[in-house]
């Protein structure tokens, strides 16, 4: 009986994380990869890089994002050391602005973070470039009363049946009017007839928390 056995030569490697690497050296070399999906970082591609003493003894894996390393420090550990030295010049204002901005939310008011609002209402704004998004405990509010649908004349969130058929299902990008704004914009002498519309027209939008002078002066 004869046995035949084939195998492969093959030599046990190690690897490990940047962060389970921190504070080795390896003097036989490394390779580093520096573009692990999504979590290539600057500071685990530091601690890899610098875990040979010298430069011939690092082989980096293969092509990295670049601009993850051209981006210059954070502000954070400058303004704590600005922090420790008692800087009284530190615009903590405008620093506020940059890093977490926040504006009024149309319906409650309030002055919240950027992360408090959905994107399209952070962004949203009528003509006259006044912000009328809510942020989005207002708007979940607004849905959970049966009023889903933001009519992008007045602003105010209605229900579905305030619109015509085709205006209920939106996309951002198009306009959605109330019959109340459409009504509005037709109406050009007061007759009687459009008087009670009015009327109606006014308590719709008092009800709506909306000044009611803003109608009768179009209708002048
Ligand atoms: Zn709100
Ligand atoms: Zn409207």
């Amino acid at each position: 009986m004869k046995i035949v056995r084939r195998q492969l030569p093959m030599t046990p490697a190690f690897a490990m994380t940047s962060h389970a690497a921190q504070g080795q050296t390896f003097s036989k070399g490394a390779i580093v990869d520096l573009c692990i999906g999504g979590s290539s970082s600057t500071m685990s591609s530091y601690v890899a890089i610098t875990r040979v003493e010298r430069r011939e003894d690092l082989l980096i894996y293969r092509p990295f994002p670049l601009h993850l390393f051209n981006k210059g420090q954070k502000p954070g550990m400058e303004l704590l050391l600005r922090v420790w030295r008692h800087d009284e010049t530190i615009d903590w204002k405008a620093i506020e602005a940059e890093h977490m901005p926040s504006k009024k939310c149309w319906t409650c008011k309030c002055v919240k973070r950027k992360d408090f609002y959905r994107n399209m209402q952070w962004k949203l704004s009528d003509n006259e470039g006044n912000l009328v998004g809510s942020c989005v405990t207002c708007v979940e509010g607004f849905v959970m009363q049966g009023r889903p649908c933001q009519c992008t004349s007045c602003w105010n969130y209605l229900p579905e049946t305030a619109f015509e058929e085709k205006q209920r299902k939106w996309q951002s990008t198009c306009k959605r009017v109330c019959f109340h704004c459409v009504e509005k914009r037709k109406c050009r002498y007061v007759t009687l007839g459009n008087l009670f519309q009015l009327t109606l027209i006014m308590s719709g939008n008092t009800l709506l928390g909306k000044k009611a002078h803003k109608a009768s002066v179009q209708l002048v």
